[in-house]
């Protein structure tokens, strides 16, 4: 099989109530720019990355993809990924240029639509292709209800309708406020109206130094928090660490890593408990895989972080032992052939040959902005 030509897509849509916030991100919108792998065997392969709705951004990615990527990758098979994702990633004029960042969000969306081609090409799902399991149950846990700038009613409200009629067993809400005490009130109020039984996680996205981190961290025992999300900055390895030894809450971080050379440092200075993935930020799938492999070495969970709105790490997940639980966001539902669907709690087992990455003709019209 041969790579014929590259397309390239951007979606670009609205999310649940026109606009959400944690404490570091305010989203109108989710960018799903793209790629389309065309071959002369007449398989199509779609990839993908998420974003939060820049279009500018978005734009550029979509130029890096067809001027940077698309030249190295015409008249090549598209079943050698692996030779592939090297010869892009380590493409001398891009090494210093473009290890993280837009290039490696590029490098995904190759990445997803190659992982697309050779599993409909073996006409399985992928997480078939990858040797996953069936029988697996992956729970799905809601955070599209736990926004920052939601009212405490509202947040409330959300949750209890998560529980009751959504069927989720576990919902993950915003913290980070600037004042620390609205954040154990609003932890307080939402374990009071879903119960002990379900799971309660909560996110900073990367809002606390230290010393916050410190003091909050140790009060969410209280409210029996099963993890606290980026509660430091992003890259600091030692301050998670730190934070690791001295609060009753295990640590969950991984959403703004790009590379497995990142997730290593922290898995080397046990800085993290529940190690957060995103194939639509890493290298795709492949490097994806890596970081899953490293977790299970280290006998950690993997729950990804979905800016790819679920649809490959559903396939992830069950592929791969070491992923068992999965966040449920469902903003991209309407754009995808197979939509990742949760179901009484748990994620329903995709079934059509693929990544579950195709985007429908009506999605790229309803949505669909130029990408140049
Ligand atoms: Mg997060």
């Amino acid at each position: 099989m041969q790579i014929t030509s590259i397309e390239t897509f951007l979606l670009h849509v609205p999310v649940t109530n026109g606009r959400i916030e944690d404490s570091t991100h305010l989203v109108t919108h989710w960018g799903a720019p793209g790629c389309i792998i065309n071959t002369d065997a007449g398989i199509r392969g779609f990839g993908y990355t998420g974003t939060h709705g820049h279009l500018a951004l978005d734009r550029i990615l979509c130029q890096y993809v067809l001027g940077v990527y698309a030249p190295l990758l015409e008249g090549e098979d598209p079943l050698e990924i692996q030779r592939l994702w090297s010869k892009l990633a380590l493409f001398p004029p891009s090494v210093w240029t473009g290890r993280h960042g837009i290039s490696r969000l590029a490098l995904s969306c190759v990445d997803l639509a190659l992982w697309d081609i050779k599993a409909k090409a073996a006409g399985q799902p992928l997480w078939k292709l990858l040797g996953g399991d069936h029988a697996k149950k992956i729970e799905a846990y809601n955070t599209d209800g736990g926004w920052l700038n939601w009212s405490e009613q509202r947040l409330v409200d959300d949750v209890r309708q998560s529980v009751e009629e959504g069927g989720f067993r576990g919902v993950k809400m915003k913290v980070g406020s600037e004042d620390g005490n609205r954040d154990l009130a609003r932890l307080e109020a939402v374990r009071k109206v879903i119960g002990p039984a379900v799971k309660l996680m909560a996110d900073a996205n990367g809002r606390w130094d230290l010393p916050k981190a410190l003091r909050i961290g140790r009060r969410l025992k209280d409210f029996d928090v099963g993890w606290i999300e980026e509660p430091l900055w992003y890259d600091d390895v030692a301050g998670h660490q730190a934070l690791v030894q001295s609060i009753g809450t295990p640590v969950a971080l991984g959403e703004q890593l790009d590379t497995l050379d990142q997730f290593e440092r922290f898995l080397e200075a046990r800085a993290v408990h529940f190690v957060q993935p995103d194939a639509v930020r890493l290298g795709g799938v492949t490097e994806w895989l890596q970081v899953a492999d490293r977790a299970l070495a280290s006998r950690l969970p993997v729950v990804s972080h979905v800016g790819d709105m679920m649809q490959i790490h559903v396939q992830t997940a069950f592929a791969h032992p070491a992923s068992n639980s999965l966040e449920y966001i469902p903003w991209l539902r309407g754009c995808f052939v197979e939509p990742a669907t949760a179901k009484d709690g748990y994620f329903v087992r995709p079934e059509l040959p693929g990544a579950g990455t195709e985007v429908t003709r009506e999605a790229l019209d309803l949505y669909g902005k130029p990408t140049q």
